[in-house]
């Protein structure tokens, strides 16, 4: 169901080229650390493929743990996540593996048709399968976006405890949500919420029920 790519030096320029990696505030600073600046231009331009190329050995053993990970993960236990959002996944995912960043957090991004990943601890300590959950978070994201249901609910912050009750760690990955930036003790109330509902619409007026959110 995903297929995990690591952007080949073209397509990797390409997309510094227009600018869709040059915004990511993870790589921005990553270049500023590595003293690059202004990658628009040509002499700063080479600077960059050659940081990306010194760093590609440890990107290629990245993305092979990555799709080892990928291939041993039961995907038919997502089929419970995509009946209680009333949505499907999309059949295939293009993931762009680019340089990563040094800092704690792994930034990925859903770019319609291919998703980008910034590994945390780039290059020498990067955790793949921290990563894989963060994937399987943004995936589930993408059930309700854009589509009725947010219609129905309202209430972004609602879905983030959801999707998190799911992934990284949660229902698919442990017993129990975690995620630093968010409300724990709601977290776990939440968690039981989506553990024992048919639906999001069940859990969302459980939720409401129980005041955990005001209804719109
Ligand atoms: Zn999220």
């Amino acid at each position: 169901m995903i297929d995990v790519k690591i952007s080949p030096e073209l397509n990797f320029a390409h997309l510094v080229r227009k600018n869709i990696l040059k915004s990511s505030v993870e790589l921005k600073e990553e270049l500023k650390h590595r003293k690059i600046s202004l990658i628009s231009e040509q002499p700063e331009f080479d600077k960059f493929l050659k940081f990306f190329k010194d760093n590609k050995e440890f990107l290629d053993t990245y993305c092979e743990k990555l799709i080892k990970i990928i291939k041993s993960f039961k995907f038919s236990k997502l089929s419970y996540v995509e009946e209680f959002f009333g949505e499907k996944f999309p059949e295939q995912i293009d993931i762009y593996v680019g340089l990563g960043n040094s800092s704690r957090v792994t930034f990925g991004k859903n770019y319609g048709n291919f998703y980008l990943l910034l590994p945390r601890g780039f290059p020498k300590k990067m955790t793949p399968q921290k990563d894989f959950q963060v994937i399987i978070h943004e995936l589930i994201h993408s059930l309700h976006y854009k589509k009725p249901i947010e219609r129905k609910i309202k209430n972004k912050d609602f879905f983030e405890y959801v999707v998190t009750s799911f992934a990284p760690e949660g229902i698919l990955f442990g017993n129990e949500a975690k995620k630093n930036n968010l409300d724990s003790v709601k977290l776990k109330k939440i968690f039981e919420l989506v553990k024992n509902s048919n639906n999001i619409l069940e859990c969302y007026a459980k939720c409401i029920k129980l005041k955990l959110w005001e209804s719109n």
